[in-house]
Order: C-alpha cells, then structure tokens, then sequence
C-alpha cells in the first residue's frame, strides 16, 4: 500500500476507539443479487421498495442492476462506507465494467474507507488491483459448506480465497451464522488474518442449523485473541431448550 494511502487509512481508525471505526453510511451503485441465499434479507427488502413504487426496485426487483448515476455521490471525509449492501458486486454475472467504474471512483475518494462484501471472494484474486482504500470483506457463515442454503460459492473455497488475498485489511462476517467446527473455524480465520470479524445469529426467524450460544460464545473468545470482534444479534439457537 502506498504511503500516503496508509496514513489516511491510519486517520480513519483513528476516529474510533476501536481498531476499526463503524459503518457511517451504505452506497448502493450496483444492485441485486442471484445467489439465492434462503436467508436473504436484501432481496426481501428490495420486494418491500418494489411494491411501494421505489426504483430502481420497482422497475428491476432484485436483478442485478448498474445505477451510473450513483457515480456522482460524494462522501465526506473520514467515513467508512458499505458498497452495495443490496447486492453482490463480485458475483460471477457481474460484468467487469460495472466493477471497474464502481472501484475507479473509489480509487477518486482516497480520503474515505469501503468496505467490500461478498459471498465470492474468488473474484478479489481474479481482479489483482484493488485500491487501497478499501477493506476487502467476505460473508463466511460456518467452516462446514451448505449448498442446500446458497447458489453462492461453498463457504470452504471462501475460505480458501480470502486466505491467498494479500491485503493490508480484510475482514469476515459470520452472519447469519451457522453451526461451524470451533477449532477448524478459528484456525481458517486466523490463517486469513481478517482486521475485524463481525458475528451475529439470522434475525429473520429461518430456522437455520444454527450453533448452540455457548459453542458461539467460545468463537467469540478465540477470536478475541487475534482480531478486532464486531457482535449482531448474539441469542440462543432457535433449537435449544432452555430453562428461562
Ligand atoms: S449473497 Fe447476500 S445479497 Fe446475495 S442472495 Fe445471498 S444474502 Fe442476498
């Protein structure tokens, strides 16, 4: 990473006491999404805008979609923005193009932080050049895959790509998470070596095979060790029988 790219990354953190500050704001230049995720809150959402008249959902729902106009934002300094939280812009069907002018203007806004998510990260490798001002973030529920769950990428060859990424910040996000295998889990993140992980169980009532809160709460603790930990909603699972 460039010098002076690192130190306006530095003055970022620094708002924060925390190793990395919160979101501020979300930014939305390409929509949609055809992974299919049973669990996704975004496609849900987007019905919600479409049915009441909101484009550009009204008029494409949740296909994935370019908006150039969304080009023209400008963001203030020091703010740490989620690009396209109503979508996947690394999706395989996303063309190049509509990436490249996404990251042209990210590259135009040195003084602000992106954070990139996806559920396939492979694409980050197949890219190269990333810009520096952006936090390189994968979506990874468990260790274990769940096909019958997502068209997306297996979360094992997630785990695989994030590890090979060099990059100064990364970051995963465990949410909505699924039951996972503690030591193998916390020796994968580890390995990736993410700036910050963000853990939370589906807020939306699923039913997923969700872990135990007391398997989670020892995730938490591992991972406490080496990296910054972010918390969602942090519950017991829908399957456990408790006393209270
Ligand atoms: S990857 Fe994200 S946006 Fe796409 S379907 Fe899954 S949850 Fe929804």
């Amino acid at each position: 990473m460039k010098k002076d790219n690192i130190n306006r990354v530095e003055e970022v953190l620094k708002q924060s006491s925390r190793k990395f500050p919160e979101i501020t704001g979300t930014w939305n230049p390409v929509i949609g999404c055809l992974h299919n995720c049973l669990y996704c809150w975004a496609r849900r959402y987007a019905a919600r805008l479409s049915k009441m008249g909101v484009e550009p959902y009204a008029s494409r729902g949740f296909q994935p979609t370019f908006i150039a106009e969304r080009l023209r934002r400008r963001f203030s300094k020091n703010s740490f923005i989620f690009v396209s939280d109503m979508g996947d812009l690394f999706g395989e069907w996303v063309p190049d193009r509509w990436i490249s002018r996404v990251l042209d203007k990210v590259r135009m806004t040195p003084q602000t932080l992106f954070l990139l998510l996806t559920k396939n990260p492979q694409r980050y490798l197949e890219l190269g050049d990333l810009p520096d001002n952006v936090v390189l973030g994968a979506t990874i529920e468990s260790n274990r895959d769940y096909p019958s769950l997502s068209n997306a990428p297996p979360q094992s060859q997630r785990i695989e790509a994030m590890k090979k990424i060099e990059h100064d910040h990364k970051a995963i996000v465990v949410e909505p998470i699924l039951d996972f295998d503690l030591e193998e889990f916390t020796r994968d993140v580890k390995e990736l070596s993410p700036s910050f992980i963000y853990i939370g169980y589906d807020n939306y009532g699923f039913n997923l095979p969700e872990p135990p809160l007391q398997k989670t709460s020892q995730l938490i603790q591992r991972m406490l060790e080496f990296t910054d930990v972010r918390l969602g909603t942090i519950r017991e699972a829908w399957n456990v029988k408790t006393d209270y």
